[in-house]
């Protein structure tokens, strides 16, 4: 009796203490920041906010808007940023951290796709940090091998590995001899099967599908439509997106993969006006990746330089933006005339094409113009992001919009609207800044300086 006695005043003595302590601790768990800049890019396509505030507590965004408007709260850590830019943190939409390019055209691809695991694993590494530095915040792994992009989402999530939220999709589902049979796990064939590998990959942890066709001839593709349909199905089931890589002459694999009721289409090669009525009718997005369109690839003295010289965002981006420049000036006949897909992977040179890179503007803006959501992948060329806006605003589009494509957007067709992708209360604080306007210098939008993610600053890393 005496001991329980004893036990319910220690008890009480703590739940007093408690009482009086949670409020410190709680300030204490839930650090306070202020970040203020000169404009603010909110993410949804709206004009731009003039000196601007985002308040973020831990790692939510509680108020955003002219500093006039929103109260700093006291004791919050100010971090103002003067004559910068302010905007959501970057998505990438479509990339593979696994590869590095280096030149040997198909069978270098092969080589780098299908290597040992932990080599590639090792790449990932470093290209997953080479993407958060460069502002990307959040990225869609479209097709990995042997589970690798789970890893990286764990090694990330725990903090082992900086890099961005990864969303993967496990494995390509491809067909025999199909895009992507370079990796042989990716080859399924038949409905039933192609149902097997997206449950397989759901239950790996995908939170994506991702299927890769080319054209076969003007009405055929490389998966037939009871296949994409199938998976479709089976993903629909499992409540996640689908997306399909779909390039060729004659837009048979976007008329198709439209028609099984895909959610977003990566690269979407022909946009005729055609494909891009049929995309708007069907509310199908695209996943488009601007600096593969160019034509130019990275090699090995980009690796070289990005591992021994880099060290903040605008020497790689100002460098990969010089290797773009001299590229396109030393290759004027691809601005004006389209060219087949070189690297013949299973006679595709003779299905598939890039449009002149003129014509490629114009159809991105149609495109745009027309309504369809857009976001923006990379695919290979990591820390891009900025790149690819800069060919968005080349083709005409406004830069609010272009920010919209590569934050609110991408977000949205994405799937991670509800969270990410834009600055407003009650999302979680991705945000980045950069120096100046971009609108009076388009190359301030690549001078990338401030990267918050889920709260916490991260541009304070090495490239190392
Ligand atoms: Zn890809």
């Amino acid at each position: 009796m005496s001991i329980n006695r004893r036990s319910f005043g220690l008890l009480t003595l703590l739940i007093v203490f408690s009482a009086t302590l949670l409020p410190f601790d709680l300030a204490q768990a839930e650090s306070v920041k202020a970040v203020k800049a000169a404009r603010l890019y909110d993410g949804t396509g709206a004009d731009p906010i003039t000196n601007a505030v985002v308040v973020i507590e831990g790692n939510m965004i509680k108020a955003v808007g002219s500093a006039d408007k929103v109260a700093i709260p006291e004791g919050a850590e100010v971090i103002d940023m003067g004559d910068s830019t302010l905007m959501p943190g970057l998505f990438d939409t479509h990339g593979h951290l696994r590869y590095r390019y280096a030149g040997g055209g198909h069978h270098g691809r092969v080589a780098q796709a299908t290597g040992e695991h932990g080599a590639l694993g090792m790449r990932m590494v470093k290209n997953s940090r080479t993407q958060l530095l460069s502002g990307v915040t959040t990225m869609r792994m479209t097709g990995e091998v042997g589970g690798l992009d789970f890893d990286m989402k764990h090694a990330i999530e725990s903090g082992m590995v900086p890099g961005p939220r990864i969303i993967p999709s496990g494995r390509l589902i491809s067909s025999t001899g199909g895009h992507g049979a370079y990796e042989p796990e990716s080859q399924v064939d038949g409905p039933w099967d192609v149902v097997k590998r997206v449950r397989e990959n759901f239950s790996q942890g995908a939170k994506l599908i991702k299927f890769s066709m080319v054209d076969l001839s003007p009405d055929a593709a490389q998966m037939t439509l009871e296949e994409i349909k199938a998976g479709v199905q089976a993903a629909k089931s499992a409540g996640i997106p689908t997306t399909v890589h779909c390039t060729g002459n004659w837009g048979s694999c976007i008329r198709q993969s439209v028609k099984a009721g895909v959610d977003t289409i990566e690269h979407a090669r022909p946009l005729t006006p055609e494909i891009i009525r049929l995309l708007k009718r069907n509310g199908t997005s695209l996943s488009l990746t601007p600096l593969v369109y160019i034509g130019f690839r990275p090699d090995a003295s980009w690796w070289e330089y990005l591992d021994s010289s880099v060290s903040k965002p605008e020497d790689w981006i100002l460098f990969m933006r010089g290797k773009m420049t001299s590229w396109r000036v030393a290759h004027p006949e691809w601005e004006n005339e389209p060219r087949p897909y070189a690297d013949n992977e299973s006679g595709r040179a003779k299905r598939d094409y890039f449009p002149a890179v003129k014509q490629r503007q114009q159809e991105v803006f149609d495109t745009y113009k027309a309504g369809i959501p857009i976001g923006i992948g990379l695919d290979t060329i990591y820390g891009g992001v900025t790149l690819s806006m800069e060919w968005m605003v080349e083709a005409g589009i406004p830069l609010k919009e272009v920010i919209h494509m590569a934050t609110g957007s991408a977000a949205k067709i994405s799937k991670v609207d509800d969270r990410w992708g834009t600055l407003e209360k009650g999302k979680y604080a991705d945000l980045i800044t950069v120096k100046g306007d971009p609108v009076s210098d388009i190359l301030n939008l690549h001078k990338i300086e401030l990267v918050i993610k889920d709260g916490q600053r991260v541009d304070t890393l090495t490239w190392n």
